[in-house]
C-alpha cells in the first residue's frame, strides 16, 4: 500500500515537473553534474550591476547562484559593489566633489551608508571618457530610471524573501573584496562578512552558498581561524587572477607590490588550495590553449587537475555581448560549448544568466552526465 502511494506520488511529481518544463519550452532538468549558472553581479548584462533590480532579474531568470561583491562603508556596513571606488558606477563626483582622495578616487570606505544611499547608480562607465561613456555598449542606458547601492543584508533579505515567495532555492556567492586594503584601513571585512552570513542562516554547505576571494592567505585565515571561532563551515572558492591586475597587493618595506598568483596554477599549488577550499575561480582563458593545428582551442590540464583533487572549477566571466565574445571563438553558444562540453567546468559566472542557463540545460545532460557517472 505504502510503496504504491509513494510511486504514484513520485509519478505525479514527475508529471508536474515535465509539464512545467514543457510549458516553459525546456524539457531538460538539472542533474548533479549540470554546471551551475552564477549570475555575475546579478543579471548585469541587462541592468546596472549589483543593484537589487539586477538581482531580482537574475532570480527570475533562475540563476542557480547570485553573486555579491562586498566592500565596507565608513560606518562598517557591507555594501554590494565591485570596486573599492565609487567612481565608475555612481554620481559621486558631482554629489560629493570634495571627497576624492589624493589619487583622484572616491573610496566607498570614506562614506557612511546614509551618504552612499544618496548616490545615483548606473551601469559601469569609463570616468576618463566622461560619465556618458558606457563600458559596455548596447546594455541598459546610463543614468536612466533610478537605482541605488544596496547593503549585503538588503540583498540577502531579497533573495531569501524570493526563495519564500517564488519558491526556488537560489544560492548566494559572496566575494570578499581586497581584504588587504580593508586591513590597511583598520577594518576586518572577512569577519564582518562571516558574521552577516551566520546571522542570515548561512552556516554550512547545507545552505546554497560559496564564499570567494582572490586572497589566498585570507581564505586560509577564514578556514583555519575565523570559521571555527564562529562555529560555521562554509565552502570556500579561491579566485585566480593574472598578476598584472593587482587584485592583491602586499607591503614590502615601504612599497606595495603585486601578489604573485602563478603558484595557484601548478600541481603543488592546487593541492595546497584543496587543503582549504572547495573550488577555484579562474579567468576562463586560463583553462584553454590554442590547438597545435588550426585555430581551435582545447582544454589545458588545469580543470582536470583541479577536479582530480575534488575542487570545483567555476571560471569567470562569460559575456554574451557580441564585442565581449573572443572573435576567434565566434559566438556565445560556441564559447559555452567549449567550456561545458570540452573543458567540462562545474559552473560559469555570467552577465547573462538566462542565455547561459538556456544553453547549459540543453547541453548538459548529453555531456556531463554521460562522462561522469
Ligand atoms: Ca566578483
Amino acid at each position: 500500500m505504502r510503496p504504491k502511494q509513494t510511486t504514484l506520488r513520485t509519478l505525479l511529481r514527475l508529471f508536474l515537473v515535465v509539464s512545467v518544463a514543457l510549458a516553459s519550452g525546456q524539457v531538460f532538468a538539472r542533474t548533479e553534474n549540470t554546471p551551475i549558472v552564477i549570475a555575475h553581479r546579478g543579471a548585469s548584462g541587462y541592468l546596472p550591476e549589483h543593484t537589487l533590480e539586477a538581482k531580482a532579474l537574475a532570480y527570475g531568470m533562475k540563476a542557480d547562484y547570485i553573486e555579491q561583491d562586498l566592500v565596507l562603508s565608513k560606518d562598517d556596513h557591507l555594501i554590494v559593489m565591485h570596486d573599492i571606488y565609487l567612481d565608475n558606477i555612481t554620481d559621486v563626483a558631482s554629489k560629493f566633489p570634495q571627497r576624492a582622495r589624493k589619487d583622484g578616487h572616491f573610496y566607498t570606505i570614506d562614506f557612511t551608508l546614509k551618504e552612499l544611499k544618496q548616490l545615483r547608480v548606473t551601469g559601469p562607465f569609463v570616468p576618463a571618457l566622461g560619465r556618458n561613456a558606457p563600458k559596455y555598449t548596447g546594455r541598459f542606458p546610463l543614468w536612466k530610471s533610478r537605482f541605488e547601492l544596496a547593503t549585503f543584508a538588503e540583498e540577502l533579505e531579497l533573495i531569501q524573501g524570493l526563495n519564500q515567495s517564488l519558491g526556488y532555492d537560489t544560492g548566494i556567492y559572496p566575494e570578499i573584496k581586497k581584504p588587504y586594503f580593508h586591513r590597511a584601513e583598520g577594518k576586518d571585512i572577512s569577519r564582518a562578512v562571516l558574521e552577516t552570513l551566520k546571522r542570515y542562516g548561512y552556516t554550512s554547505a547545507q545552505q546554497k552558498v560559496f564564499l570567494q576571494s582572490f586572497d589566498a592567505e585570507e581564505l586560509q585565515r577564514i578556514n583555519d581561524e575565523l570559521m571555527p571561532e564562529l562555529n560555521i563551515d562554509l565552502p570556500l572558492v579561491q579566485l585566480i587572477a593574472e598578476n598584472d591586475w593587482g587584485e592583491k597587493l602586499t607591503q614590502k618595506n615601504d612599497t606595495w607590490e603585486k601578489y604573485d598568483y602563478r603558484w595557484m596554477r601548478t600541481a603543488e599549488g592546487l593541492k595546497k588550495i584543496a587543503g582549504y577550499a572547495e573550488g577555484v575561480g579562474p579567468w576562463f582563458p586560463m583553462l584553454i590553449e590554442k590547438a597545435s593545428t588550426g585555430s581551435a582551442f582545447t582544454p589545458n590540464t588545469l580543470t582536470a587537475s583541479a577536479q582530480a583533487l575534488g575542487l570545483k572549477v567555476h571560471p569567470y566571466t562569460f559575456r554574451a555581448d557580441p564585442q565581449q565574445v573572443p572573435g576567434s571563438i565566434g559566438s556565445f553558444e560556441k564559447l559555452l560549448a567549449l567550456f561545458v562540453k570540452e573543458v567540462k567546468v562545474d559552473g560559469v559566472f555570467t552577465d547573462q544568466p538566462d542565455k547561459a542557463r538556456e544553453y547549459i540545460y540543453k547541453a548538459a545532460p548529453a555531456s556531463k552526465t554521460l562522462t561522469n557517472d
